[in-house]
């Protein structure tokens, strides 16, 4: 891929971006020259495709330039100095960004997976990190088959639990649903070939029944003056079918979204209007109507939904938008983030994202299920209606009110913010908070009562000699060493009376 295919991808480049776009590209080249991907192409591709991904979801020059640079702190050895002297102080902002988020490792313990995706989130309080870190990631599930077999399956249960949540918490549907059905296969293997057969058999029918749904909408929708919407189908992902299934005894009969039929709208009150036409004509299922425009989910997502019985034996559930919320639900954050770049406005609507969907995922998924006219890129929203999984929200001010910072290993502690390394010590184990001696973070030797900030490295330590001290009060903030501190210094005390006692006795 050349920086021109990149250039093209983007929505019209100042000739800033375009410099320096051409620039980093360059620069890549020759930090990377060395380097090849498991498939034999020079590392390059992986870049440019990484940035092009960026280009094609609206970001801007910085971003992209960012995306062609992801790998050359960790992989090149190129100093973030160079960096912001060649680039500017954001690009660097963001290539460390994405440098650190990679630095942290999913060890398959379920009891981090949480935090390490807060983390993520935290860390990446700039969306702008997450994204290039997801565009990376997609790019890497995309050519996972050349990767040695024994990785393959880490690589991929890290992206379902890690980057796949995250992209659902981004809003970003296509991002998720790519990733999830990437990652399926080599995750797991056998349950991804019995779900993938079941859904072959199934979809014909499914979509057969919605080519004639459609029809009937329309004249329906003709007759009542409605001109201006469209419709399209999409087929649910595998993983979030197995998902399904397994919370429904594996009946594929009980999972009634395995296809779904959507209609985008112009305007708001549209939705309702053709809402009430849908339930009009077809019977809907009772407590299956969904006003997530009134409610919309945690992550932002908004449409109405409701299921009916088509009449022939099948049940359908229909999706109904405007297009500006179909935009939301496909791209989440990134249509949104675009804007944000130097703080001036690229566009004053949705239309540039628009204009870019078709050639996001130029790449063909390896699922074929839909008819050969429905374009790839509209088949990716998942309706995670009652998946317990997913139900917490991108909260900024929950994050705001921690901080995440991880042990030279790569373990994520999640402290309240202000926390000190104090803290972070007891959260660890009382006896290194006992016996904190010095405390380094990021590399440094710092005061114990340094603030600690998201993204922080810390590493204690600790001598046997080293016990709490009356002033260490002053500044932890979690309950659990203040009471570990008090408890200490109270022992301190008796042990001295003690002594003192037995000192007078002996005398
Ligand atoms: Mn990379």
């Amino acid at each position: 891929m050349t920086p021109k295919e990149i250039l093209g991808a983007m929505s019209s480049p100042a000739k800033e971006d375009t410099d320096l776009v051409e620039k980093a590209y360059a620069f890549a080249a020759q930090a990377h020259k060395d380097h090849k991907r498991f498939s034999g192409e020079p590392y390059i591709e992986h870049l440019a495709q990484t940035a092009a991904a960026l280009a094609s979801l609206g970001l801007g020059g910085k971003t992209v330039t960012a995306g062609l640079l992801h790998d050359s702190i960790e992989d090149a050895g190129i100093a973030p100095e160079t960096i912001e002297k060649e680039f500017g102080k954001e690009v660097r902002f963001l290539v460390e960004g994405v440098t650190k988020l990679g630095r942290l490792k999913y060890r398959g313990a379920q009891r981090h997976v949480e935090s390490l995706r807060k983390l993520l989130v935290a860390t990446g309080k700039d969306a702008r990190v997450l994204i290039i870190k997801l565009m990376d990631r997609l790019h890497n599930m995309r050519t996972l088959k050349f990767v040695p077999p024994e990785k393959r399956r880490r690589i991929a249960l890290e992206t379902l639990e890690i980057y796949a949540a995250i992209a659902h918490r981004l809003g970003m549907g296509l991002v998720r649903r790519e990733l999830e059905d990437l990652a399926f296969e080599y995750a797991l293997p056998e349950e991804w070939a019995q779900t993938k057969k079941l859904l072959s058999e199934k979809s014909k029918e499914t979509l057969e029944r919605l080519e004639k749904m459609v029809r009937n909408l329309r004249k329906e929708f003709a007759q009542n003056g409605i001109k201006n919407f469209n419709t399209d189908y999409r087929v649910k992902g595998l993983y979030s079918l197995y998902r399904k299934l397994e919370r429904k005894d594996g009946d594929i009969e009980k999972i009634y979204d395995i296809a779904a039929l959507r209609i985008m709208v112009p305007e708001e009150t549209d939705c309702y209007r053709v809402l009430g036409l849908v339930n009009n004509l077809y019977q809907p299922l009772p407590n299956k109507i969904k006003d997530y425009i009134a409610f919309p989910k945690p992550n932002g997502y908004q449409s109405l939904h409701t299921t009916v019985f088509t009449g022939d034996g099948g049940i359908v559930e229909v999706q109904i938008r405007t297009q500006r919320m179909h935009n939301e639900a496909e791209y989440g954050i990134a249509a949104h983030v675009g804007y944000k770049e130097g703080g001036k406005k690229q566009s004053g609507s949705f239309d540039w994202v628009r204009s870019l969907v078709p050639k996001f995922g130029r790449q063909k998924p390896k699922y074929e299920y839909g008819p050969p006219h429905a374009p790839e890129w509209l088949k990716g929203l998942e309706d995670e209606e009652d998946d317990p999984d997913f139900e917490t929200a991108l909260h900024t001010d929950i994050f705001n009110r921690r901080v995440f910072v991880f042990t030279p290993k790569g373990d994520v502690v999640d402290l309240p913010v202000e926390s000190s390394p104090l803290d972070f010590a007891y959260a660890i184990h009382s006896d290194i908070g006992d016996h904190t001696f010095a405390a380094k973070v990021n590399g440094k030797l710092e005061p114990l009562n340094t603030v600690l900030h998201n993204g922080d490295i810390v590493e204690i330590q600790t001598k046997k000699s080293a016990t709490p001290k009356q002033k260490w009060l002053d500044f932890t903030k979690t309950t659990l060493a203040r009471r570990h501190i008090r408890n200490a210094l109270e022992m301190q005390t008796a042990g001295m009376t003690n002594t003192a006692h037995r000192q007078k006795k002996t005398k």
